[in-house]
């Protein structure tokens, strides 16, 4: 089996400013299903640094990566994303704008579908009404089925979007041209994570 790795974005170099919007999901059976859907304008940050990682990421998961990074990820042909430009914030703390690098949003586009049986993610409920779907937790990792798997360096699963998942070339790629800020786990070894009650 390959190896696929969760991305991990420990420290944080951005955040979400003023100016961002998300759709808002109304159920109309069950006012408890209200959430926040798709993001409906371009991802608006602020910098906590100007010495900007090459990977950071919002409270919410947005991913925003440097211009170097990118140039290293599309050099080498890696596959599973496309990048925007995100709006700075210019009420940021950081009083010469000059001084923050170029950074792009980044959108992990790969699909790997369900993820295995093996990982034991059953669906827990859904709603008919507004789509919401509830899973219970992964009890022995993500681990990839390779049948739905699109073979994407940058995929997700469908459960846990917000898992980014990697080839193990992408992990190797970002290893050896040192891009900072990114670690990585197995993903058939990823635990739930300590304090989060599970679904
Ligand atoms: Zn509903």
């Amino acid at each position: 089996m390959r190896g696929f790795y969760k991305l991990i974005i420990p420290q944080k170099f951005v955040e979400l400013s003023d100016g961002n919007d998300w759709e808002g999901i109304v159920c109309p059976k069950d006012s408890g299903h209200q959430r926040a859907g798709r993001r409906t304008t371009d991802l608006h940050i602020h910098c906590l640094s100007t010495r900007v990682a090459d990977f950071s990421s919002t409270i919410l998961s947005d991913i925003v990566v440097t211009n170097h990074a990118l140039d290293v990820l599309t050099q080498v042909g890696l596959t599973g994303f496309e990048v925007k430009n995100p709006g700075i914030c210019s009420k940021t703390r950081i009083k010469n704008q000059c001084e923050i690098p170029k950074l792009w949003e980044f959108l992990v586009t790969g699909k790997a579908g369900n993820a295995h049986p093996d990982s034991g993610i059953v669906v827990k409920w859904q709603c008919g009404a507004c789509g919401l779907i509830r899973y219970t937790a992964f009890e022995h990792g993500l681990i990839v089925n390779e049948t739905n798997y699109d073979g994407s360096d940058f995929f997700t699963v469908t459960e846990y979007p917000k898992y980014v998942l990697i080839s193990e070339r992408a992990k190797t790629i970002i290893e050896e041209n040192g891009l900072t800020n990114a670690h990585f786990v197995e993903s058939s070894k990823l635990q739930w994570p300590e304090g989060v009650i599970k679904p």
